[in-house]
């Protein structure tokens, strides 16, 4: 900042009132002066200071917007091999109720990963003023089913879904990618277009965030289509899954492992999600 000439300083020792003082004379107002200028003592910054405004309710961007975030799989899972085999009807075939996901070779869980991302994004939301809500409360409990995990999303009627994952592929395979749902004849069909719109809203946003490369060995530029996931042939609001990268990859797992790589990719999450919401 410009230094200001000595006679305006001069000037706003001797009319506290035009260099941000409250002129009133109050206690409070002193004091909330003396704050600010303990913080910022600098001169310069005391002339341009501005009294401060009275609290008004700011409207945020996300106000109304209602998201189901889907943290994967669930740190109790592996203590539980005959609950989370219990066979559901995903439409187009039975499946497991749920699995125990991958790990990185150093043992740290894709729950555990996935269970850290999702309170990131789910804070990240939450500030910028969506009603945000996750299909499990914690990482140490089984399940739930993968067919709860959409009727969470449906009977929220969320405005959008998001399951977060994490790959386990072979250790030279890297990067990451979403996957959307396909047609079956069945609920989902009719928010296909919807989630393909959020697929690539995410798709973008989180490779700028990251700048993590789009998957080397699944989908078409990081999208994936897929039949088979009881979370999207379930859905009846706008969901995808991301799979954030492959935890049996070296150099991914080393990012994973880093909260504040976390952090990076739960807020690339809410501005794919936030893109997607506000168009
Ligand atoms: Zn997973």
């Amino acid at each position: 900042m410009r230094a200001l000439p000595a006679s305006t300083l001069a000037l706003c020792g001797l009319i506290a009132a035009a260099c941000g003082g409250t002129g009133s004379g109050d206690a409070g107002g002193r004091t909330a002066l003396a704050h600010a200028e303990a913080r910022t003592p600098s001169p310069a910054h005391k002339a341009t200071q501005q009294a401060p405004a009275a609290p008004v309710q700011e409207s945020k961007p996300l106000d109304g917007k209602v998201v189901v975030i889907d943290p994967g799989h669930n740190g109790g899972n592996y203590r539980a091999p005959t609950a989370i085999s219990r066979q559901v009807n995903v439409l187009t075939q039975w499946k497991d109720c749920d699995t125990t996901g991958t790990a990185t070779n150093g043992g740290y869980s894709e729950a555990a990963f996935t269970w850290d991302v999702s309170k990131r994004l789910a804070k990240v939301l939450r500030a910028r003023g969506a009603t945000v809500k996750l299909t499990r409360n914690g990482n140490d409990g089984v399940g739930p089913c993968v067919t709860e995990r959409a009727a969470i999303g449906n009977r929220a009627k969320a405005d959008a879904a998001i399951s977060v994952h994490a790959d386990g592929a072979g250790p030279g395979a890297h990067g990451f990618h979403v996957i959307m749902p396909k047609k079956i004849g069945g609920p989902v069909d009719k928010v296909v277009a919807a989630s393909r719109k959020l697929g690539l809203s995410v798709r973008d946003a989180f490779a700028k965030g990251t700048g993590l490369a789009y998957s080397t060995y699944l989908g078409r530029a990081a999208l994936d289509f897929r039949s088979d996931l009881g979370g999207l042939n379930l859905s009846t609001v706008p969901k995808i899954f991301v799979e954030c990268g492959n935890m049996r990859n070296a150099t991914e797992a080393a990012k994973f492992t880093d909260s504040k790589f976390r952090q990076k990719i739960a807020v690339a999450l809410a501005n794919g999600l936030h893109h997607y919401l506000e168009a």
